[in-house]
């Protein structure tokens, strides 16, 4: 490992050497997964063809309440296929949070734009609109919103700086499936977005992802891209250098499966939350919650300690008790690719070294939350008597 945390979001439980009884995430494929998955086996439609891609691209911009989606093969591909739709590249700037998952800052970096990082509002997590402000150059193309851990960028502010200085707002939505602004699902308030299907997404197809849009030319760029560059009226003729990013049927019939529960996935997520902030409340920990009008997913439930030295004991602790968590992602500013520029982000860097995911996943028994909840009652308990 080259530095601590590197890989970690990435990581299912399976794959790590401890073994925890709770892990920090897990899909849940008990519903139609098997059956849609064994009909493409059965039908020998395995590849990027078949019926259930239209119908998993149909439904999802049905949920999402948007116009036009198209399925791709990850999340991280999605954003660099949203970004070259927008005809984004180099000598660009693309204004993006630092307190992100890396993809996000690296699609844009993939296009040869450069990112250009932004401070976290210390409630919310989420980008600070003042900086995204002060941050636009006559070189900004675009502002790439990511509504991290499942709570909602302030999207009133973010479109007026965007409509104000002319540049496309990008909402990285990989974390944010159900999570929903002022009644509307994410998604729809930018040009273009992009969403994730890993296998620790509220929703997943193993691997996969989807870009969606309200806007009829940018869904047909983003599909041509996304098909080699395909030209519309001649075979093996291309028009442009474009990508193989095709979902396959396979991925698309366990989608499918998913957001048949999405409901119920979103719903037992949120439930999660409240009992962790009830049965936390005495502690001196933060759960971190939703603020304005806003709907937030949960997809990683997340707590802060007070001093960022309690953050890595307290981990330990609960890895002690076979309970996996995850540190905050790490500020994309102090990470060796994007750090030769000297930057501070205070509210991102605070956030980041005093955070934790806790489980989040929606099959998690009432009995493992109270699990939990003890072994961190337990941690502050021992703290106090050493202290
Ligand atoms: C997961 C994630 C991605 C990338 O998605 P993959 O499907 O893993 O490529 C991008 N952005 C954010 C914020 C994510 O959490």
């Amino acid at each position: 490992m080259l530095y601590p945390g590197a890989g970690s979001d990435c990581r299912l439980a399976h794959d790590s050497m401890t073994t925890y009884h709770i892990p920090v995430y897990q899909p849940d494929l008990s519903g139609n997964e098997k059956r849609y998955v064994l009909e493409c086996l059965d039908s020998t439609w395995i590849s990027s063809k078949g019926r259930f891609i239209s119908e998993f691209e149909g439904r999802f911009a049905e949920f999402a309440g948007v116009t036009y989606a198209v399925g791709v093969c990850n999340g991280t591909v999605a954003l660099h296929l949203a970004l070259v739709t927008l005809g984004i590249g180099p000598g660009d700037e693309v204004i993006v949070p630092s307190l992100t998952y890396i993809a996000a800052a690296n699609a844009i970096a993939y296009t040869g734009a450069t990112p250009v990082f932004v401070d976290s509002l210390p409630d919310t997590w989420q980008m600070d609109p003042a900086d995204v402000r002060r941050k636009v150059t006559p070189r900004t193309k675009g502002i790439m919103a990511v509504h991290l851990y499942g709570h909602p960028c302030d999207m009133d502010a973010l479109s007026a700086i965007a409509s104000e200085h002319d540049v496309f707002l990008i909402e990285d939505c990989a974390e944010a499936f159900g999570s929903r602004y002022k009644g509307r699902h994410v998604g729809s308030f930018g040009d273009i977005a992009a969403f994730s299907f890993f296998g620790n997404k509220t929703i997943t197809t193993g691997e996969g992802g989807m870009v969606v849009t309200n806007d009829k030319t940018l869904f047909e760029r983003a599909r041509h891209f996304k098909g080699q560059g395909l030209a519309a009226h001649r075979e093996y003729w291309h028009d442009v250098i474009g990508y193989n990013y095709r979902l396959t049927n396979i991925c698309a019939a366990i989608g499918l499966a998913q957001l048949e529960r999405a409901d119920e996935f979103i719903a037992k997520k949120r439930q999660l939350a409240k009992i962790y902030r009830e049965q936390l409340a005495d502690l001196p920990v933060e759960v971190h919650g939703e603020f304005g009008e806003v709907t937030h997913s949960y997809w990683m439930i997340s707590i802060l300690v007070k001093k960022a030295a309690e953050r890595d004991p307290l981990r330990a602790h609960l890895a002690k008790s076979g309970i996996e968590t995850r540190p905050l992602f790490y500020p994309a500013h102090t990470m060796p690719m994007y750090a030769a520029r000297y930057q501070r982000h205070p509210h991102a860097e605070d956030i980041a070294w005093r955070g934790i995911n806790l489980p989040s996943w929606p099959g998690l028994t009432l009995k493992q939350v109270k699990d939990i909840v003890s072994a961190i009652h337990d941690f502050f308990s021992q703290a106090g008597k050493t202290a």
